[in-house]
């Protein structure tokens, strides 16, 4: 029998048409993906990642030369021009040119030809810029932590989170950690999320203080875990879920179950290779995350957090 063609065609999308210039440049040398292999990934996944870019500012990771080149780091219009990218009310960040979003497949697409490998988002929408709807709990293992340790830690922000009344969901980064995010009404502004979840890590770091820092910065964290509190701040961004990394091995970050925690084997158990069984499982393990939405009142003042 004739071997079933490992890559599925690129599916249409829309009705606009992608011209892809060097399809076959490999962009990850280790394991040989190529310009094709990312705008597939994107193609496969854009009605699962535009629920998750709508109405958001959106940040991109520019790979021009591959993931071994020099990568961008792009926030605002000046020198993006992306076909079909919504540019945002100035106002939303005065003093700089207009933030970007992505909200249609077809813009998602012409991203990728341009070798934008990245997509990462505000914790706040369009809808209500000065208060953000989600707090993000960004797992960051330091040198010479093990994996386990790393799924341990997020078992113990769950079920921190779960004591003060908080849900919460979870991704794997597609690099290193693993993200918590917990969904939020937009009631309270930036600097109130931000500093109720540096209250939160600085209370776990008192009492685990063998798993957990509340100090950013790599020297710190050696052996131990920074939930990286800084992800909630005023245009701080995280990467968007289904986002491939521009990372050796091209992990992605999924949405995950908090009952599949303890059988990932790393933050890039998935990458554009392996995604395939996940597509139809899709967002269905964050369904609940809408009816969720939580206020921070009662969490405050059970921590006796002043805002
Ligand atoms: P890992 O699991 O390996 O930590 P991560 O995506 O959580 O992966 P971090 O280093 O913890 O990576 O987070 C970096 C964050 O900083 C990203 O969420 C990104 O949105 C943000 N960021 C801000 N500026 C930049 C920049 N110039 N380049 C890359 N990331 C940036
Ligand atoms: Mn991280
Ligand atoms: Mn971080």
């Amino acid at each position: 029998a004739v071997p079933k063609k490992v890559v599925p065609a690129l599916p249409p999308v829309g009705t606009g048409k992608l011209r892809i210039t060097h399809p076959e440049r490999v962009i990850d040398p280790g394991t040989g993906f190529t310009k094709l292999d990312l705008i597939e990934h994107y193609a496969r996944v854009a009605p699962l990642i535009l629920p998750h870019l709508k109405a958001r500012p959106v940040s991109l990771v520019r790979a021009p030369d591959g993931i071994a080149g020099e990568q961008f780091f792009q926030k605002h219009a000046e020198a993006t021009s992306i076909p079909g990218i919504k540019l945002l009310d100035p106002k939303f960040d005065p003093g700089h040119d207009p933030l970007l979003e992505i909200a249609s497949a077809e813009t998602l697409l012409a991203a990728t030809q341009l070798n934008v490998m990245e997509f990462h988002t505000w914790n706040a929408t369009t809808k209500a810029i000065d208060k953000p709807d989600r707090m993000i709990f960004d797992l960051d293992p330091g040198e010479g932590v093990a994996w386990c340790q790393v799924q341990e830690a997020a078992q113990l922000v769950q079920a921190f989170l779960k004591e003060l009344g908080l849900p919460c969901f979870l991704k794997t980064s597609g690099g290193k950690g693993l993200h918590v995010v917990v969904p939020l009404k937009p009631l309270h502004g930036w600097d109130t999320v931000k500093g109720f979840s540096q209250a939160i890590v600085q209370h776990l770091a008192r009492v685990i203080p063998e798993r957990f820092v509340a100090k950013s910065g790599p020297r710190n964290r050696v052996g131990k875990i920074f939930p990286d509190y800084l992800r909630n701040g005023f245009g701080a961004t995280t990467v968007c879920a289904w986002s491939v990394r521009a990372r050796p091995g091209m992990g992605v970050s999924m949405p995950m179950a908090w009952e599949e925690l303890g059988k990932l084997k790393n933050a890039a158990h998935w990458d554009v290779r392996n995604i395939g069984e996940r597509l139809s499982t899709g967002n269905s393990p964050w369904s609940a995350y809408e009816n969720l939405r939580a206020t921070l009142s009662s969490a405050m003042q059970a921590m006796d957090f002043k805002p």
